[in-house]
């Protein structure tokens, strides 16, 4: 397969064919590196060497009436985790101060549940509202299924963007979900952008779907177009039904990731869960085809500490930032070997730090 064709068209807009798309999810492992230099070229081309870093604060945990096979919350897990409600208003806008002085740009309260109540969304504003007048960070919630007034409710307090993930294809989904579908997921996201809320929605890769459902979601994604995509890698959760699925390889998840690269160009594709457990030594691979990676773990696992993050971005020759609150920066560069570009382009403009330690952290 020529790859740098692929690059080419991811450029110049035009969506892979089925054909292709398969194509990079079976390549061979003596060219995944060829096929990760293309899609370096598409993430550079956008976002330099630009890596934004994620905290996330669960400010809700546990509890969770739906039956997600993959969650250690839901109602079919017995995984040993902390169960909690809403945390208090002052611990949430106290680390929203932190990630502040931590440097960060975006902040994302997440909620475990269906959905919030009327009471919930009432309470999530007020928070959202105190953080607003106090602080200038961008705003991210994670609050379960919503309609257009609740997502309008928390556009006006002041979120900026809403994540609910897509997951998996609409073929896949009744095998990993029944107490909602894909057709819901698909609902929130259309409320939210009526509402004037940014979009982040994304993938679980590795719970037992096809090549076939990777290229639908990844094209249902393409055809949302949101302002970032987080493509997670099953955590198998000991407790949760899918416990047992260790299905992914190192090389498995770079393909996966340069398809999610060039079939949406220019979204941040953020390196979510499960990238400690599924890349391991090749984490720092991943970054040529995304722009993005949580640190310091996620909501009921341990993950990468935000030190050694630094330190495998620095490696890389890659830089710690966000652009202005996470947008792109087309056509950031072309130039030099994207195997082993480490200067920071010139032209690039100066993004704030994001959680860097050193920072005034
Ligand atoms: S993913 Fe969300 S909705 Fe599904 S069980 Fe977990 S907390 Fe509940």
């Amino acid at each position: 397969m020529d790859y740098a064709r692929l690059a080419d068209k991811a450029l110049a807009g035009e969506c892979l064919s089925r054909d292709e798309s398969r194509a990079v999810l079976t390549s061979p492992d003596d060219e995944v590196l060829d096929l990760l230099a293309a899609a370096y070229r598409v993430r550079r081309h956008y976002w330099g060497n630009q890596v934004q870093l994620h905290v996330l604060q669960n400010a809700k945990s546990g509890l969770c009436p739906e039956d997600c096979n993959y969650c250690s919350q839901s109602s079919v897990s017995d995984a040993e985790i902390d169960k909690y409600p809403y945390l208090e208003k002052e611990q949430i806008v106290e680390a929203a101060r932190r990630a502040k002085i931590a440097g960060a740009v975006r902040y994302c309260i997440v909620a475990s549940g269906r959905g919030p109540t009327n009471n919930e969304v009432d309470f999530v504003s007020d928070v959202v509202r105190s953080i607003k007048d106090e602080m200038d960070i961008e705003l991210c919630a994670c609050v379960g299924i919503l309609d257009e007034a609740k997502a309008g409710q928390l556009a006006e307090a002041g979120v900026d963007r809403l994540n609910h993930n897509l997951n998996t294809s609409e073929r896949y989904t009744p095998e990993i979900v029944t107490s909602h579908t894909y057709e819901d997921r698909l609902g929130t996201l259309r409320a939210a952008r009526s509402a004037g809320l940014e979009l982040c929605t994304g993938a679980i890769f590795g719970m037992g779907e096809t090549d076939e459902d990777v290229i639908d979601v990844l094209s249902d994604l393409r055809e949302l177009a949101p302002d970032s995509i987080p493509i997670n890698f099953l955590i198998p959760i000991q407790g949760t039904p899918l416990e047992e699925i260790h299905e992914l390889t190192p090389n498995h998840c770079l393909r996966q990731l340069a398809l999610a690269r060039f079939l949406n160009p220019s979204a941040e594709i953020r390196i979510a869960g499960g990238r400690e457990v599924h890349l391991r030594s090749m984490q720092a691979m991943g970054l040529y085809a995304a722009n993005s990676i949580f640190v310091d773990g996620y909501l009921t696992e341990p993950g990468q500490k935000t030190a050694d993050a630094q330190e495998m971005i620095a490696d890389l020759g890659f830089e710690v930032v966000a652009g202005e609150a996470g947008a792109p920066v087309e056509n950031a560069g072309e130039a030099g070997n994207p195997m082993t570009a480490g200067a920071p382009e010139q032209g690039i403009r100066q993004p704030e730090v994001v959680g860097a330690p050193g920072s005034g952290a």
